[in-house]
């Protein structure tokens, strides 16, 4: 099998290696009550490099939100609440959120590529 997070071999039976496993535990340990620069200091900690991490929170498994944007809408929920708001952000709203300012990004940068001199001599 391979790991669902990383690609690499996982083992016989396991659909996680035991680097990224390492990364879901410590997620799901920690999971509201450590900001992302807390964590960091922990993956740290356990020998953990940002690759390896990196790879597991941004991996997208079939459309379904990442672990960093569920650790977002965590984040994003505890942070409202706080200012007294409902803070009822879910991981698939930071999910469209995300891909939203992506695909807006590439919207923005083919504009630019358009605004060139041959337009410039047009007008
Ligand atoms: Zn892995």
């Amino acid at each position: 099998m391979k790991c669902e997070f990383c690609r690499k071999r996982a083992g016989f039976l396991s659909r996680v290696c035991s680097v990224c496993a390492k990364v879901v535990a410590i997620v799901e340990r920690t999971a509201g009550q450590v900001g992302l620069a807390q964590l960091v200091d922990i993956f740290a900690a356990e020998g953990l490099t940002r690759e390896q991490v990196d790879q597991v929170l941004d991996a997208e498994n079939g459309g379904r939100p990442t672990i960093r944007d569920r650790l977002t809408s965590n984040m994003v929920n505890t942070l409202m609440r706080g200012l007294g708001m409902p803070g009822r952000q879910s991981p698939g709203d930071v999910r469209r959120v995300r891909s939203a300012a992506a695909s807006q990004q590439e919207a923005g940068t083919s504009r630019r590529s358009g605004d060139g001199f041959s337009e410039r001599w047009r007008c």
